[in-house]
């Protein structure tokens, strides 16, 4: 039996992306990300290659998906830490370009997706999912995978890309995977990084009032605005916290709900500041 030692191969532009594509063994899985790599990613990454006969990985800090210059410029890179991991993962391509790549010169389009992209992140981030849903649309065309793997923690995100993935007749299929935490239960994200001490030690908050909002629901609680506020009362409980959003809002289309249906999908979810670092969570219900 012969056993070949996998390695990872970094491509840097589209003709060397197109040329390693050409032959690999499918099916293909992709795992797109703006680098700074955790447990997160690694899960990503496992799933891709327990479905997939080759994984290839993108690493893309997206300069179109940022609606603050500020957030863009000071958002964590290192890129041989990241290429350390994939290695790690046995990933098998890493497609890490620079801006000019994906975006040449007179470039000219946004992909701009309806109704679900409009709420919660789309409202508080004007232009923040057409950045996403252009550079996802770029890549999933280069790279014509078989499947994309996205996390759950960001579920917008993941609604959005399916609803763009199915409008355009782009093929890959768009599979959403269980968000990872640390153990005080705070999701794993590349902006935590950027948290002082005191505001990691107040960031579960959100995860507590996730499952307060569950914990009522539970309960046999119905109404939006009654699982909102207590959401919302957990959060006041932190100084540290400044809550942007919550939202109590239909599974399917993210509309905010007055009334929870059983055996209808819910979203329970919060943008929450602390300092200049804005945190994302969620609980589907339901
Ligand atoms: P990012 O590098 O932040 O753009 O994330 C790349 C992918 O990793 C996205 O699909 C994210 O939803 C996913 N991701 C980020 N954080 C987590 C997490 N804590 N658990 C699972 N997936 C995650």
């Amino acid at each position: 039996m012969t056993t070949t030692r996998s390695t990872t191969r970094v491509l840097r532009t589209r003709a060397e992306l197109r040329a390693a594509l050409a032959d690999v063994p499918r099916p293909l899985g992709v795992v797109p990300t703006m680098g700074w790599l955790h447990d997160g990613h690694r899960s990503l990454m496992q799933r891709a290659r327990a479905d997939s006969a080759t994984t290839i990985a993108t690493i893309f800090v997206n300069p179109r998906q940022f609606n603050e210059a500020a957030d863009y410029q000071r958002y964590p890179r290192n890129e041989a830490r990241d290429l350390a991991i994939c290695r790690d993962q046995a990933v098998d391509l890493v497609f890490a370009p620079e801006v000019e790549e994906v975006y040449p010169a007179g470039f000219d389009t946004v992909v701009s997706v309806g109704a679900v992209a409009r709420p919660l992140e789309g409202a508080a981030r004007p232009g923040h999912f057409d950045g996403v849903a252009t550079v996802v649309a770029i890549l999933f065309n280069l790279i014509a995978a078989d499947r994309a793997y996205f996390g759950q923690k960001d579920a917008q995100q993941v609604m959005v890309i399916r609803q763009m993935a199915r409008d355009l007749a782009i093929p890959t299929e768009v599979i959403a995977c269980p968000t990872i935490r640390e153990a005080d239960g705070l999701a794993l994200s590349s902006r935590n990084v950027h948290l002082s001490s005191a505001e990691r030690q107040a960031a579960p908050v959100l995860r507590r009032a996730l499952l307060a909002g569950r914990a009522r629901w539970e309960a046999g609680e119905r109404s939006g605005d009654v699982i909102r506020d207590a959401m919302s009362e957990v959060l006041a409980s932190e100084p540290l916290a400044t809550p942007a959003y919550v939202s109590v809002a239909d599974g399917r289309t993210l509309a905010e709900l007055d009334a929870l249906v059983d055996g209808e999908p819910a979203l329970l979810s919060l943008a929450v500041r602390f300092g200049a670092t804005r945190l994302i969570d969620n609980e589907p219900i339901g």
